[in-house]
């Protein structure tokens, strides 16, 4: 039989993540002789043998687990090749291809760490199917000199594993183990203690005491979950009096604590090991997570939490170690410096983390990602048909949740969360990010689009960079991340956008967030929207719920009412404000009126403790009542807006006749939902638009979300799976309208 040769190109998620020794695996298997390398665009292999189409084939058919194989490219080849089959070095720097995200932990490597063996108990055990990835990563392509691991030199054991195809650690870049790998050791008064660094944390926590864990992605802060005095002191030390705390529970304790289905079961076991928003049995003390009806867990994502788990043997809060606000600390000596007033311990080791990973935060029915990063990011996202030529863009987000998006060969890659740029700590960490990205994937923009609100810091940095800026709409941003997630062809035609969120600046001038648009990537025009009232007090609004309360019973007529609810707040200053228009913007925001009606049944109306306090408080409420069938408090409509006049006057009177607060809070989020839902139906019966999309930061609600769906029946619907719904995923809209701008540029010139 003659032997054929073929070169072979094979894109994708294929770095990092055994590609190469299972190629040389195959070949084995197949009889083949060549050759596999890394290069720039992913792995390429040339080879010569009898069956190459079914090599070909089984390249994506078998594929490693960690593996996204996009696209097996076969030309011919009639170079030279060896003998055997061989592993060569990488080649080239570049950066076209991805890389893999961070990779929780494997049930072969988490059964090593138990069993008796030179990694038995060791914290930094990982290999080709786990392990990090992202977080340790300096440069492209991913090999070990270009991660922190570098800094560590292989043992002669590690060597050969490292160097055996046969070996589950393979060309495993972190391949480590306690003769050679990092260190593991815990710290108190600033001096490390001799001992098991696992029993002194433990001893530590089981005394009530705060322990700042060393994490993948940054420093954790750590204590007894079931303990209500060491989460007392927890939430004092961080200023944080009710914020969730994510917790991380072994897996066999998962039961007791949460209603878990399979499909949260499936993403709780995901590699990107997600915190996983699950009803609570209530079997934690409530300032785990005061007022929601969900718990955030996460199973142990590394060996090193796998150990501190078991020897803890119970649940343990685990949440970012920062000060509030700021960002997550990665470094040790930043730790010593910031967290000392916060914690009893240090949990400490000497590898570095190249970068900040929060944990991503998601939900598993209906699917979604409220943050996105370890585990999710560097993971890209293919352009929707029509955008394939679409030229470099760098996208820089809003101001809220702050992400940046790169848009590169036809794919998306939305950044990590980098936090509110309020936050100077933040703003600098955002600064860091746009210039990490575009390095690492040699990004080299032709333009840069930001949100149209000249207030926000990422808008300004872009009007920096000295490049041709795209200015979008914030409401439009969002409405096209939805479009491009799902795929929706550049010219696909016009959908109508249900967008609800907190604020954004709209064309008019006005603060948007309760919209109908109709619209593409191309461009979009306000069809309906919630009738607007007055934000007095410009930010503090968003903070004080009584504001949004009083300013909208007002409007309603209902002033007696309000007076009240709120007799002891400044009602008369604000009333004069809202009247005379001073630093009272105008706004249809939907996030505020869910303050709003918060404020009305005593959930935090005096301030929120943290953004969406108060909206996330009502739809926990909302929650524990049994669904109605339908219901849900109309909303009238003044020419195109959608009124909730009625909305007030209807929770006065069932708050008067002794109505259960969680059946208001259900009725006002199915009305309110209804009344869009009924919006948007009508543009696409009417022939405007061919399909809803539904975006804004109010769609992490599940009630709102339910009802809406509910409103449209089978009207043809889409809704963010993968990406964030909230302003974490801004970026990616705004990227996809400056390149449909660029092309319909292109075409007029
Ligand atoms: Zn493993
Ligand atoms: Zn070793
Ligand atoms: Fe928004």
């Amino acid at each position: 039989m003659k032997e054929i040769k073929v070169s072979i190109r094979v894109r994708g998620q294929v770095q990092g993540v055994g590609f190469r020794p299972f190629v040389w695996q195959l070949a084995q298997a197949f009889g083949l002789r060549g050759r596999v390398w890394n290069d720039a665009e992913g792995v390429r292999i040339e080879a010569a043998g009898a069956d190459l189409a079914g090599f070909a084939a089984a390249l994506s058919a078998r594929a490693p687990k960690l593996a996204r194989v996009d696209a097996v490219e076969v030309s011919p080849f009639a170079g030279s090749l060896p003998e055997g089959f061989e592993i060569a070095t990488s080649r080239g720097r570049g950066a076209k291809t991805r890389v893999t995200p961070d990779a929780a932990t494997c049930p072969d490597c988490a059964a090593e760490i138990r069993e008796a063996g030179r990694r038995q108990g060791y914290a930094f055990t990982n290999c080709t199917h786990c392990g990090p990835r992202f977080s340790i990563l300096n440069g492209l392509p991913y090999d070990r000199a270009q991660t922190t691991m570098a800094a560590f030199a292989m043992c002669a054991d590690c060597r050969a594993e490292y160097g055996d195809p046969t070996d589950r650690r393979f060309h495993a870049q972190p391949v480590a183990c306690p003769a050679c790998g990092p260190r593991l050791w815990y710290e108190a008064g600033g001096q490390e203690m001799p001992g098991d660094p696992f029993a002194l944390a433990v001893a530590c926590l089981r005394a009530g005491g705060v322990v700042a864990v060393k994490g993948l992605g940054g420093f954790h802060l750590a204590c007894d979950a079931t303990n209500p005095a060491a989460l007392a002191l927890l939430r004092a030390r961080k200023r944080r009096p009710s914020k969730p705390f994510a917790v991380m529970v072994p897996e066999a304790d998962l039961a007791v604590l949460a209603e878990v289905t399979a499909a949260d079961l499936a993403l709780l076991r995901d590699a990107a090991a997600p915190v996983v928003l699950v009803p609570s049995r209530g079997a934690l003390p409530e300032a785990v997570a005061p007022g929601m009806a969900s718990l955030g867990v996460m199973l142990p994502y590394t060996p090193l939490h796998h150990l501190l788990l078991d020897a803890f043997a119970g649940p343990l809060v685990m949440t970012s170690g920062n000060l509030s606000g700021e960002p997550q600390v990665i470094g040790n000596d930043e730790a010593r410096d910031k967290l000392a007033g916060f914690v009893d311990g240090v949990l400490l080791h000497d590898r570095e983390i190249a970068r900040r990973l929060d944990d991503s935060v998601e939900r598993a029915a209906p699917p979604m990602i409220l943050r996105r990063a370890r585990g999710r990011v560097p993971g890209t996202l293919p352009l929707p048909p029509g955008f394939e030529d679409a030229p470099q863009v760098l996208a820089l987000g809003g101001q809220m949740k702050g992400a940046i998006c790169l848009v590169k060969t036809g794919q998306a890659l939305l950044g990590h969360h980098l936090g509110d740029l309020d936050d100077a700590l933040c703003a600098d960490e955002f600064s860091r990010a746009v210039a990490d990205y575009t390095a690492l994937f040699d990004h080299r923009p032709a333009l840069v689009a930001v949100d149209a609100h000249p207030g926000y810091r990422a808008t300004q940095a872009g009007f920096a960079m000295g490049l041709p800026v795209a200015e979008v709409w914030h409401h439009h941003a969002h409405l096209a991340s939805c479009l491009a997630e799902n795929g929706w062809p550049l010219d696909g035609g016009k959908v109508a956008g249900i967008v609800l969120d907190g604020t954004g600046l709209g064309p008019d001038g006005t603060l948007w967030g309760g919209e109908v648009l109709l619209g593409d990537y191309h461009g979009f025009e306000r069809r309906h929207w919630l009738k607007p009232a007055p934000l007095v007090g410009g930010d503090r609004a968003a903070q004080q719920p009584w504001r949004n309360a009083l300013a909208r019973l007002d409007q309603a007529g209902l002033s007696d009412w309000a007076d009240q609810l709120f007799p002891n707040a400044p009602r008369d200053l604000l009333r004069q404000a809202a009247a005379k228009g001073i630093n009272a913007p105008m706004s249809s925001s939907a996030g505020r009126m869910f303050d709003a009606v918060a404020a009305c049944l005593g959930i935090c109306p005096e301030a929120q403790s943290y953004e969406g306090e108060a909206a996330m408080r009502l739809e926990a409420l909302a929650s524990r009542c049994p669904a109605e069938d339908g219901g849900g408090y109309e909303l009238g409509q003044t020419g195109k807006m959608l009124d909730p006049t009625p909305i007030w006057t209807a929770i006065r009177d069932d708050l008067a006749r002794g109505t259960q607060a969680c059946l208001i809070a259900q009725r006002f989020q199915t009305g309110l939902g209804l009344a869009f839902a009924g919006a948007a139906r009508r543009l696409v019966e009417a022939g405007d638009a061919r399909a809803v999309v539904l975006s804004g930061g109010c769609f992490q609600n599940v009630g709102l979300l339910g009802a809406v769906l509910w409103g449209l029946g089978d009207t043809p619907v889409l809704i963010h799976r993968t990406t964030p719904a909230n302003d974490g995923g801004l970026a990616l809209g705004q990227a996809v309208i400056a390149a449909a701008r660029a092309f319909s540029g292109a075409e007029s010139a």
